[in-house]
């Protein structure tokens, strides 16, 4: 139709299939950053056939989802390979049974097309700010390994997430593994709004609470997200819980400063003052359904 453009084909590039973390490495070294990665696709293609990105060369990951797809359930951490698929992370008993937030976030991540193919460390590469396994890692505290030309480094959800759709990760490195710590006595779980099944968030809340002996809250995190430049964590809610016994009015407070301290933006999904009620009313559910789960 005259005057509609509707480019639905990425630009030409080069493609190159990885057969080892090092010579992925060693390919993204010395193409530098005409070069990408491509895992699941499912964030990287749609985003190079609207040519918002263009690449002269992909390197496909996918052979290495043997060394990459792993979820490994330690007493003391969890570790899952940033190859990992959303479809596994869903369906693994052992993670639900170590961390049921990730199955509560998997459920309404997507559908099964995306869930097949898209990865843990795609979607936290992605940086997308309503990205939902962003939000469970920061809520989780977790701690993302990166492996480049000089090494291996570890850095915290703070370090790695530094602005929307940008990354501590560098052109030459590639994000590897994601480490969750384990502790006793802790619960947590997620809750999403959207506007229909599969969508990206509204609103979603993340919400980990670990308890003390004797039943108060020794720490508790709260992770958002669509509500700020990237998935925030929110110390003031960890600061006010610690050592208040968990009732309705410290989730409350929890709520309350939940939707002060985030920062939503009006748009087709909600008005800002919608989406501040909703970071209030998931903060405060979320935190309810982690502390049963902690007692449980
Ligand atoms: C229709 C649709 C609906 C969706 N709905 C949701 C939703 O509701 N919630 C949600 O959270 N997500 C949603 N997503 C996104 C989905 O979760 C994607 O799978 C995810 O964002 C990207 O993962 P991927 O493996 O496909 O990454 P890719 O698209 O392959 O890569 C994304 C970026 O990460 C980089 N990258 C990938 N792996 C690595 C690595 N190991 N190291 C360094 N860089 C890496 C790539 O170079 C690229 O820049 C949706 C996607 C689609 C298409």
């Amino acid at each position: 139709m005259a005057g509609r453009c509707s480019v639905q084909v990425p630009a030409p590039f080069e493609y190159e299939r990885a057969t080892s973390v090092d010579q992925a490495i060693g390919l993204l070294e010395r193409l530098g950053s005409s070069a990408r990665l491509v895992a699941g696709g499912h964030s990287l293609l749609p985003m190079m056939k609207l040519r918002l990105a263009n690449f002269e060369y992909l390197i496909d990951i996918n052979p290495l989802h043997d060394q990459l797809g792993y979820i490994r359930v330690g007493s003391d951490s969890v570790r899952i390979g940033a190859l990992t698929r959303h479809r596994e992370l869903l369906e693994s008993d052992e993670l639900a049974s170590a961390f049921p937030i990730f199955r509560d976030a998997e459920r309404v991540i997507a559908d099964p097309v995306v869930r097949n193919r898209g990865t843990l460390g795609g979607s936290l590469c992605q940086a997308d700010p309503s990205e939902d396994l962003s939000a469970v890692c920061t809520t989780l505290d977790a701690s993302c390994v990166i492996r480049g030309p000089r090494g291996e480094r570890v850095v915290t959800m703070e370090q790695f997430h530094v602005g929307p759709y940008e990354t501590a990760v560098g052109d030459d490195e590639i994000l590897i593994e994601i480490r969750i710590p384990r502790r006793d006595n802790s619960g947590n779980a997620y809750e999403k709004v959207e506007r229909r099944a599969g969508d990206w968030a509204v609103v979603s809340a993340g919400a980990a609470m670990w308890l003390a002996a004797d039943g108060t809250i020794a720490d508790a995190r709260v992770g958002l997200a669509a509500v700020g430049p990237n998935t925030t964590g929110i110390p003031e809610i960890s600061a006010t819980l610690r050592g208040q016994v968990p009732s309705e009015q410290a989730y409350e407070q929890a709520g309350v400063i939940a939707a002060r301290s985030c920062d939503p933006v009006t748009d087709q999904r909600g008005s800002e003052d919608y989406k501040r009620h909703l970071a209030d009313e998931l903060t405060r559910r979320t935190l309810r359904k982690a502390v049963e789960r902690a007692r449980s």
